[in-house]
């Protein structure tokens, strides 16, 4: 049975039990609206844990003032009865007051404290079109880390940026959490599973298939010693053409530090796009591997 907890008190009664008789406790965190992305995750934690724990939180912090916080799909009664349906032991839902009873809600700081990764992980990327976000996301998984204290969380490799930022914080601040990572769901046609393809219209969602082939010829290129700059410029291109009203950025990275790279070297590389179809923005990544 599934239990539904709002109250961290509630949960940590629960905790206590399980820690007395040696549980181990993988923990999935997410913001709900879920997906066959989110239950590849859940599966992967059942894998290697006794106990799973999901937390549906759409959180404030992380998103920016002219962002789609308010219209974010909040849809918990389906979320939990899924999550039952696959024997996930907990869904934790807090309320907004309880993860921030200091008012750091807002994307500013406000008065509480605030999680800030280097610089160098969150200048880039999706860190320059939202300022702001890694610094959000960084502070409540910590909190959510440590109100959940598990062994072990699983996160999706769709979030490239956001997982690299999350297995630094772990290393950094000695967290004694193992962090796995989950690959990419896609559809049929190779868009990544997202709660913000509903957005999109008909025609969008056809375009939307662009982004993954897109990531695929730089990835082509890439194994056929092409440089990436070359590449980046035709993929930009390709995805206007396709419809897209803007890109973010198209870049290739190294795989562990992010640090841009002009050819596929020997650790391989990761290839990382966001554009924006309308007002809905989208990203994807690929990892490609060096040649054998
Ligand atoms: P979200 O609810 O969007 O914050 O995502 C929660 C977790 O699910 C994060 O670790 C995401 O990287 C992961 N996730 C989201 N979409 C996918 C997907 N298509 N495939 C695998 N993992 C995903």
């Amino acid at each position: 049975m599934t239990q539904l907890i709002h109250q961290l008190a509630h949960w940590r009664d629960i905790r206590q039990q399980w820690q007395d008789s040696s549980q181990r406790i993988a923990f999935v965190p997410t913001m709900g609206n879920l997906h066959e992305g989110h239950f590849s995750l859940v599966k992967l934690a059942q894998q290697h844990a006794d106990k799973v724990v999901v937390s549906i939180f759409v959180n404030p912090l992380q998103f920016g003032p002219n962002e789609d916080f308010d219209r974010y799909p909040r849809t918990l009664n389906t979320d939990v009865e899924a999550l039952s349906q696959l024997g996930v032991d907990v869904v934790f839902a807090p309320d907004v007051d309880e993860v921030y009873p200091d008012m750091t809600s807002d994307i500013s700081g406000g008065e509480g404290f605030l999680v800030l990764p280097p610089p160098k992980l969150t200048n880039i990327l999706c860190g320059e079109s939202r300022p702001g976000h890694f610094t959000g996301v960084a502070t409540i998984v910590l909190k959510l880390f440590n109100m959940i204290q598990p062994q072990l969380t699983v996160f999706g490799e769709k979030d490239y940026q956001q997982l690299a930022i999350i297995k630094a914080m772990v290393s950094a601040l000695n967290l004694p959490i193992k962090v796995i990572s989950a690959p990419t769901c896609r559809a049929a046609d190779g868009l990544a599973l997202s709660s913000r393809n509903q957005y999109l219209s008909l025609t969008q969602r056809q375009q939307a298939s662009a982004i993954y082939k897109t990531l695929q010829t730089i990835a082509f290129g890439l194994r056929q010693g092409q440089s990436s700059d070359v590449l980046i410029e035709q993929a930009r291109h390709e995805l206007i053409y396709q419809g897209f009203d803007g890109v973010d950025y198209v870049s290739v990275r190294h795989p562990d530090s992010l640090a841009v790279q002009n050819f596929l070297g020997n650790d391989g590389a990761v290839i990382l796009i966001a554009a924006r179809l309308g007002t809905t923005r989208l990203i994807d990544n690929l990892v490609v591997m060096a040649e054998a």
